[in-house]
């Protein structure tokens, strides 16, 4: 992750080349410090004032991390590498005039444009998804799911004797098993002292999946040890399960089933934003934007897209932190490339492996090489990698303390106080 300097770097020369880079996850945060370095003209985009930390999130939604946590301040980075920052929503492009607009009409001018919006929750057509069930891709995705989680509880914990609830989680990638299980860890440890008056045989976890495994990237071993985790943890599991419809207290499956379900979470896959539409470029599988080798935008010399967003060639690099990260650090040195007037390079994606949590003390990582750990050491090695890798060192050591309570203190109780009377959402 980019390292950050104590003081203010030197303001770049009038002349020099203006780059602006729209998204300020993984990959737009990747690029700032290479071509600051190069003396260019930085001015840095994103809809909100502080960038995410997504692989958190389902700590956020699950009382385990404030969401300050895993939030990271955008203008204070800017300043340190001598970067201008905009907050807003980027609606348009225009590449013959090369200047981008934003929502509230602010045009941005620019030499070199990198786009790195990422992506966000595609519903494949099920009726009902987008309106009745919850995404995890925004930290107030994540502030909201928690509310409803917590209101749940406290139904259930008030509620008459018997009364049941379920929580669906649908999608089986690193996402959603995360999520599942972690609040079967929540109901299993934590509820007993947290809502003593819960009947925890009344809160069913279920996790569908429409492949016939979870966590397909990873190896049959490792796949078959996040299924037998979560079973063992009392998640009920359904694979080769599609869904048809969701409403406000259901989910229908395709052979028509129709299972209760108090609070459902999307975590099944992803699309382009929908402001991405708008902007001309070419889109791809997924609405991801179509690259070169240089990750330059097909058809556009001054535009590169990355993370997420972009679609390499024949052989799409997953939507990864790492990608997202690597193609940061590339489109930066070709732009620098260009405007020294030498020629683009290939980009090659250095795969470092892969790695999912279950739940307390279970994690699974697939590193190159053939070398697969599961268990708890696989745990501690995805603990200490994502607090290294948050941003920013108060979040660091809040995150440390938060997560340290949580897992220390899960039998007593322990976790963030949240509101349990949330807002209709
Ligand atoms: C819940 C969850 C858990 C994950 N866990 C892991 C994990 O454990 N390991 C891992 O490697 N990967 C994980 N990922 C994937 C990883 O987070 C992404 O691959 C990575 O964030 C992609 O980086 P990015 O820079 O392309 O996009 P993002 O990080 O999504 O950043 C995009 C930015 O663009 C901004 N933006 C979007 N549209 C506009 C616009 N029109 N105008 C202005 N700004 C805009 C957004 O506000 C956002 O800040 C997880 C993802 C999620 C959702």
């Amino acid at each position: 992750m980019t390292r950050l300097r104590g003081k203010a770097q030197r303001s770049p020369d009038a002349g020099a080349a203006r780059v602006v880079v729209v998204g300020m996850g993984f990959a737009g945060l990747a690029t700032v410090r290479r071509l600051a370095r190069a003396g260019l003209r930085v001015t840095l985009v994103d809809r909100n004032v502080y960038s995410t930390f997504q692989p958190l999130l389902y700590q956020v939604a699950t009382g385990g991390l404030n969401p300050s946590d895993v939030a990271y301040p955008l203008r204070g980075f800017a300043y340190r590498y001598g970067a201008r920052f905009r907050r807003g929503e980027v609606v348009s492009i225009d590449d013959t005039a090369r200047k981008v607009t934003l929502a509230r009409g602010e045009e941005l001018e620019y030499d070199y444009l990198i786009l790195a919006t990422g992506v966000s929750a595609a519903y494949y057509g099920v009726t009902g998804a987008d309106k009745h069930s919850f995404g995890l891709y925004t930290r107030r995705d994540a502030d909201a799911l928690c509310d409803q989680l917590m209101a749940c509880l406290e139904r259930l914990s008030t509620g008459p004797r018997g009364l049941q609830a379920a929580i669906t989680v649908v999608g089986g990638g690193a996402t959603g098993v995360e999520l599942a299980g972690t609040l079967a860890d929540l109901r299993n440890i934590a509820l007993a002292t947290a809502f003593p008056d819960i009947d925890r045989s009344g809160l069913r976890i279920r996790l569908v999946e429409q492949a016939p495994a979870l966590l397909t990237p990873y190896v049959p071993s490792l796949r078959e040890y996040a299924h037998r985790q979560l079973l063992d943890r009392g998640v009920d599991v359904r694979l080769d399960t599609a869904i048809r419809e969701i409403t406000a207290d259901q989910v229908v499956l395709a052979d028509g089933e129709q299972l209760p379900s108090d609070v459902t979470v999307w975590a099944a896959g992803v699309t382009a934003p929908e402001s991405v539409g708008g902007w001309g470029l070419p889109q791809g599988r997924g609405g991801r934007i179509q690259v070169g080798p240089d990750l330059r935008v097909i058809g556009h010399d001054r535009i590169f897209a990355i993370g997420d967003i972009a679609l390499t060639g024949d052989q799409p690099v997953p939507q990864l932190a790492q990608p997202a990260l690597q193609m940061g650090r590339f489109a930066a040195d070709q732009v620098v490339r260009l405007e020294t007037g030498r020629p683009t390079a290939r980009f090659a994606y250095h795969d470092k492996g892969i790695m999912a949590t279950i739940g307390r003390r279970s994690a699974v990582v697939q590193l190159p090489h053939r070398v697969r750990i599961r268990g708890t050491l696989a745990w501690f090695a995805w603990l200490g990698l994502h607090l290294v890798t948050l941003l920013g060192n108060r979040n660091r050591i809040s995150a440390l303390i938060n997560l340290s309570y949580r897992y220390l203190s899960w039998g007593r109780g322990g976790g963030i106080i949240v509101d349990s009377d949330p807002p209709a959402y």
